[in-house]
């Protein structure tokens, strides 16, 4: 079998690049290899009554198949470069915002019409932050939510599917250079490309690592992110989430000058597990439609551990220290704030004694024995911050969840292009290690397919 474009991964980096591919040539020959399912069968079997944890299927529904990551994330797409992914240092400034903007005129094409853009522009949170040590970051955000993330998936899809060749339930095995093209060999063929683009987001990260080897292509690894996932009544919260819905805040902590932000705000939504390689940690999502909000919000706070020479393996750091959260407590771990700060377990009747209910079924237990004394020191100075702009962040009955541990992959390297030193093989989106966003991996994925369409005429 023989293509023009090979694409490997159906994230929004996959699906942009095919889309735009599509759009400016219709003639090209194009194949879209996915390790998960089709959007309509990716069902996660965890239901609350009769499976209750993650039972570690072979593609997790929830991290694979077609809308990668995200298809049932928040869909919150940030327009910014201020955090998100580092996109802005290959393409610069404008073009990477230049490229968000045209991301979300396709989404609001495809299904998104009608829901809300957010914007720090001209709020008056900023000076209230800075009067209380708290930076809050510039950005504009798009609010999806996970249903309509879902059809304009779906509509994507529709747009997709007879342009291009869908391979679902085939991982890619190997990238092979084939003269000056490529091989993608599956389990069941070997497929010859003229350009291949790699886009496997974060659940693609040791195979990326192994394509990366036999390549013989540099990357780089120092970053991980750990902290917890609070959630608290949504009034609480409710001055920043009205107004900006998702904000982006960055405290410098008192004892150590660590850095400990916010991330992934979702008002009146839910906390969710994630398997990353068959470890479980928390992540969060909310509705846009107000039938399925629920009471609470949630957020997490995370401190960046970077790593000098000779250490490299910072992911296997968050990966040890998520793993010992679930030997304790058999996958995530819930805790009161004010058992944390009198350091005692919490447990089951502390837990539902609280004034907020637990959108997960988490195990009740001590944080302070999974995460490391400086990180969770950070955490808890941070949530006092936040209590002088929210006050009742900081109350007894505060949850928090752990681990919640954002993985970086390695920094693949790639030009100006996101072109590896291996002509016409490009790496982009999550699994670049440039870009940790909805926003950033589908504008790489436009950026991507322009440059090989403009060199293919
Ligand atoms: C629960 C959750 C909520 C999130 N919420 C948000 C949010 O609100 N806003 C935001 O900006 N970001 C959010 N994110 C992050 C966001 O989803 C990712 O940044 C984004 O999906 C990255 O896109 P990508 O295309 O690079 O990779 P991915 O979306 O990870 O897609 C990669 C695809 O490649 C496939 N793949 C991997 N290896 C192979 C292989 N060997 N062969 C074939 N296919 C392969 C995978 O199955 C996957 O479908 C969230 C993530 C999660 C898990």
């Amino acid at each position: 079998m023989k293509y023009d474009i090979i694409i490997v991964g159906a994230g929004p980096g996959g699906i942009f690049s095919a889309f735009e591919l599509t759009k400016l040539n219709s003639n090209l020959k194009i194949a879209i290899f996915e390790a998960g399912n089709p959007l309509e069968k990716r069902k996660c079997p965890i239901d609350g009554v009769k499976v209750k944890n993650c039972i570690k299927c072979p593609t997790c529904a929830i991290m694979n198949g077609f809308g990668g990551a995200g298809a049932f994330s928040d869909g919150k797409y940030n327009i910014t470069n201020q955090f998100g992914g580092s996109l802005y240092e290959y393409i610069g400034k404008n073009e990477a915002i230049d490229l968000m903007k045209y991301v979300d005129e396709i989404n609001l094409a495809y299904g998104g019409e009608g829901t809300k853009l957010y914007s720090t522009a001209d709020t008056k949170i900023k000076k209230m932050c800075l009067e209380n040590g708290l930076h809050l970051l510039d950005a504009q955000v798009r609010h999806l939510g996970t249903d309509i993330n879902y059809i304009v998936l779906e509509n994507l899809y529709n747009h997709l599917k007879d342009k291009v060749e869908f391979f679902f339930r085939t991982p890619v095995e190997k990238v092979e250079k084939n003269g000056e093209g490529y091989t993608v060999i599956t389990a069941d063929g070997r497929y010859d490309c003229d350009k291949c683009i790699i886009s496997v987001g974060r659940s693609g990260s040791k195979w990326m690592e192994t394509v990366c080897n036999d390549l013989d292509i540099p990357t780089k690894s120092n970053r991980v992110d750990i902290g917890v996932r609070v959630e608290l009544p949504a009034e609480i919260f409710s001055s920043l989430t009205d107004e900006l819905y998702e904000s982006k805040i960055v405290y410098r902590t008192a004892k150590f000058e660590d850095l400990v932000r916010t991330f992934c705000m979702n008002p009146h939504g839910a906390v969710v597990n994630e398997n990353t390689n068959g470890i479980i940690t928390v992540n969060g999502h909310s509705y846009e439609d107000p039938e399925k909000h629920t009471e609470n919000t949630n957020f997490a706070l995370l401190v960046s551990k970077h790593f000098s020479e000779p250490f490299k393996d910072s992911n296997g750091y968050g990966e040890s220290i998520a793993r010992l959260s679930n030997m304790l407590g058999g996958g995530v771990i819930v805790q009161r704030f004010g058992d944390l700060t009198r350091g005692r377990r919490s447990n089951a009747e502390r837990i539902s004694e609280g004034y907020v209910t637990p959108t997960l079924a988490a195990t009740p237990g001590d944080l302070s024995l999974v995460i490391p004394k400086r990180i969770l020191d950070g955490i808890i100075e941070m949530i006092y911050a936040l209590d002088k702009i929210c006050p009742g962040t900081a109350n007894d009955d505060t949850l928090l969840y752990g681990v919640e541990v954002k993985f970086y992959n390695m920094e693949v390297e790639i030009d100006n292009n996101l072109e590896t030193r291996n002509k016409g093989l490009f790496v982009i989106g999550d699994g670049s290690g440039v870009t940790h966003s909805l926003s950033h991996a589908s504008a790489s994925g436009v950026y991507v397919a322009r440059y090989i369409a403009e060199s293919m005429k």
